[in-house]
């Protein structure tokens, strides 16, 4: 038997607090409400909240009745002012009936755990809340509404469907007849070029729900917190004219053409003998082997020096755009540098000459992976469907039907961590544990 939960749902202090109760006793709220609780359930009606004789507000309230409800268990939601006083009062009031306070996210994981939504649903909940971007939000907005669990049902619902009649051949082999193996790997690829398919998109996903990771490399004083500072259109990282001056990474995020990028400015690289600078410049090097894009610095007004060599020979085969800055410094020289490489973007930092140009290239660089609306944001998942896909690429090399059933209900396992069918209860509580208060 649950106990009965609640939590204010709002931050402490605006014009209105939702206090939210939900559990087999939530009808008791009704002993501080003047007029009892709300009729019909699910509409909402004014409500003095009574301490007994004594008003403590005078307020909104509406009763959902299981299984109706956000929890899928009895729920209240009260409506009050959003002072300290009448939300701490009434939350004593709560407490008075015997209620515990809410854990963060306990209101959603109720939810899944009553099978109101499945847990990418539940997930989706704190992504919407989070979004960093337009296109991101859209797509959390998506998976909220069910997209992932559509999706992998549908999935599901296939392999289920090639098991069923490899079950029905090995136990009725007269009526049934073999399966020809063929046909069984024909059906088995074709479920696992749709796993392929979601699983390509997925890096799509990725970047609308972290955003792109833009790392800013080069040697120190080429200007990259400058850089930095000019792509965001703020003075953020600090910039000086002492080599070494950012000596650990630097993160800070834009929304460009409604694509989430994280900027991450790293200490100069050069081979240093000071401790902590060296290990900024491990650190940059570590980040970059994790990034989406490479944005390489060289200094236009002494041109490529053999520092720059390294790192463009470091970061050859990577996504990478070569900047050139301090090209203020250039004009009236000899005329343009030739290209060094096809991917260079001359700019400077300092009047702003070539970013418009540097930041369409980054959200185009972006939009490569971004073309569409992916369904699966969330490494979580798409990590799932790379194992259920090994398992259907092990089962199509398998002849015999017993192992072929062993690897499909494999898949079935990974599928099921998705929508939370099977999980484990660590994944559950690691998922719950970045849910705010009240939701
Ligand atoms: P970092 O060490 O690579 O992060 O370099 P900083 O951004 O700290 O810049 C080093 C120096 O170069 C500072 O004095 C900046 O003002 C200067 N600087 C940066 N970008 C430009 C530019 O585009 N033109 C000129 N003339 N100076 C720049």
């Amino acid at each position: 038997m649950t106990d009965t939960i609640y939590a204010p749902s709002t931050a402490i202090g605006g014009a209105i607090a939702i206090l939210r109760i939900s559990g087999p006793e939530a009808s008791r709220t009704a002993c501080i409400l003047g007029a009892g609780l709300p009729e019909p359930p699910g509409t909402l009606r004014r409500a003095l909240i009574m301490d007994g004789s004594d008003p403590v507000d005078d307020g909104m309230a509406v009763f959902f009745k299981a299984p109706h409800s956000y929890t899928g268990e009895d729920m209240v939601e009260l409506d009050c002012h959003g002072g300290y006083q009448s939300v701490s009062r009434i939350m004593g009031l709560l407490a008075g009936l015997g209620f515990r306070t809410a854990d963060p996210g306990e209101f959603t994981r109720r939810a899944f755990e009553n099978g109101k939504i499945d847990l990418s649903r539940a997930e989706a909940v704190m992504d919407v809340i989070l979004a960093g971007s337009e296109r991101s939000h859209r797509a959390a907005v998506r998976q909220l509404g069910g997209s992932v669990q559509n999706r992998i049902e549908r999935i599901e619902k296939a392999l289920t469907e090639i098991l069923g009649r490899m079950d029905a051949a090995i136990d009725f082999p007269e009526e049934m007849g073999e399966i020809p193996v063929s046909d069984l790997s024909c059906q088995i690829a074709s479920v696992g070029e749709e796993l392929s398919g979601l699983i390509r998109e997925s890096r799509t996903g990725r970047i609308l729900r972290e955003g792109l990771r833009v790392v800013i490399l080069g040697r120190p004083n080429v200007g990259k917190s400058s850089l930095l500072n000019a792509l965001l259109g703020e003075d953020r990282a600090i910039v000086t004219s002492v080599a070494g001056t950012t000596r650990d990474t630097l993160e800070e995020s834009i929304d460009l053409d409604g694509v989430p990028v994280r900027f991450i400015d790293t200490a100069g690289i050069r081979e240093t003998s000071d401790c902590v600078e060296r290990i900024g410049v491990e650190r940059a090097r570590r980040s970059a082997g994790e990034a989406d894009l490479i944005l390489l610095v060289a200094d236009g007004s002494v041109g490529i020096l053999d520092g720059d060599r390294v790192l463009l020979e470091e970061t050859a085969g990577r996504d990478r755009i070569l900047v050139i800055n301090k090209n203020d410094l250039v004009r009236g020289t000899a005329g343009p540098e030739p290209m060094i490489c096809p991917e260079e973007i001359r700019v400077s930092a300092l009047n702003g000459e070539g970013i418009p140009m540097l930041r369409m290239e980054i959200a185009k660089r972006a939009g490569d992976g971004t073309a569409g609306e992916p369904v699966i944001t969330n490494e979580r998942h798409a990590d799932a469907l790379r194992k259920a896909l090994c398992s259907l690429e092990e089962a199509n090399k398998e002849k015999d039907p017993e192992l072929i059933a062993t690897d499909l209900r494999q898949a079935l396992r990974f599928l099921g961590e998705i929508t939370g069918k099977d999980v484990d209860d660590s994944v559950i509580e690691t998922i719950f544990a970045r849910f705010c208060v009240g939701k």
